[in-house]
């Protein structure tokens, strides 16, 4: 289903959540919503979902307005899928029942109702729970089954808020990858909102980057993380340092080292602010550089992080190893 969002605008009283927004989200596309906490993800999900009725603006499925200021097609006329961070599993039902329920709701029978039930159990590989309570499964067991409920009526948009984020490091990985089963299986139009900037790169065909109830911007995740578009895009999902400086036409200088001089492909609202984006991969150690000193080390595995002092700031950087803590060192940008 082809969704499009016009002058959308939702406040609160005095609270603007969400302060305008425009986008087309294509037929079967998986959308990521990253930002941070109250830049209005959350009110633009329930937006699209029906949940919220927007203050101006309007949105559009298939051609149909759906939601407007004054007028929600009801949320059960949708066949929408909905999965919550907290789950919201219903204690007394049984897991089969919890899959059965939006079939039961659609007055589908109770032969058909077992069958497309054991059809996503199996897929989502909690068929042998069908008939355990929510109290006896793991979170991600419970957040299997609250996948599996949003998908067995076949969805044509499918709206997840923070789907992952009750669940530990490795079994978000796995979740990741059945999150992208159920994307290929279902070929519904995913709107996936989450404050985890690596989840959403991961996972999304196209990223909406949100701040104070705006979009900073929205493309491929490879664009926003090699080409971003504005600091906050930068900072918040390629973890960019902005090194300040002066553009000089095509060159910056930047100011902790004026006698270097950089080239590269940078956005037009990040030269107007006078900064060059640097990653934390971009980095190298070098003879000669910029000046700084190492905060701290941390080993992640395969490499190391480090935190380094830079005149009054402190800069992240990736190496293979490198210096010790307290060590002076020069950096180098290997663009
Ligand atoms: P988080 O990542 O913390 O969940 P978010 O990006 O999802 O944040 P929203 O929940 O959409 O943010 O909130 C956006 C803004 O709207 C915040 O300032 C929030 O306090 C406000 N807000 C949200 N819901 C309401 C409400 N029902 N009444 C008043 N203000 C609200």
């Amino acid at each position: 289903m082809q969704l499009t969002i016009e002058g959308l605008r939702k406040e609160y009283g005095e609270v603007t959540a969400i302060r305008t927004l425009d986008l087309e989200i294509a037929s079967g596309e998986f959308l990521a919503i990253v930002g941070p906490s109250g830049c209005g993800k959350t009110t633009l999900l329930r937006l699209l979902g029906g949940f919220e009725r927007p203050t101006a603006g309007r949105i559009t499925a298939d051609g149909e307005v759906i939601d407007d200021a004054a007028y929600t097609r009801p949320i059960e006329t949708r066949n929408w899928g909905m999965v919550f961070q907290s789950f919201a599993l219903w204690p007394l039902l049984t897991v089969r029942e919890h899959v059965e329920f939006p079939l039961e709701m659609r007055g589908v029978s109770a032969q058909e109702r077992t069958r497309r039930a054991d059809e996503v159990m199996a897929t989502l590989g909690i068929a042998p729970l069908a008939e355990r309570y929510p109290a006896a499964l793991s979170g991600g067991q419970k957040q299997r089954v609250a996948l599996a409920r949003a998908i067995v009526a076949k969805p044509r948009v499918l709206l997840m808020d923070e789907p992952l984020s009750a669940l530990d490091a490795e079994l978000k990985l796995s979740m990741r990858e059945e999150i992208k089963q159920v994307h290929r299986l279902t070929g519904a139009t995913v709107i996936y909102v989450t404050h985890d900037q690596e989840e959403a790169m991961a996972m999304a065909d196209r990223l909406l980057v949100m701040k104070d109830g705006a979009a900073e911007q929205i493309d491929t995740p490879e664009r926003i993380y090699h080409r971003p578009a504005t600091c906050f895009a930068a900072t918040f999902v390629g973890k960019y340092t902005l090194v300040e400086g002066r553009w000089e036409g095509e060159r910056f200088v930047p100011k902790p080292a004026p006698s270097l001089c950089w080239q590269g492909d940078v956005a037009p609202a990040l030269q107007a602010q006078g900064v060059y984006p640097v990653r934390p991969d971009q980095w190298e150690w070098a003879d000669e550089g910029i000046a700084g000193r190492v905060l701290y080390r941390q080993y992640l595995g395969c490499e190391y992080s480090y935190r380094v002092a830079v005149g009054d700031e402190i800069w992240t950087v990736r190496a293979a190893d490198g210096p010790a803590e307290g060590a002076a060192v020069c950096l180098r940008y290997r663009g």
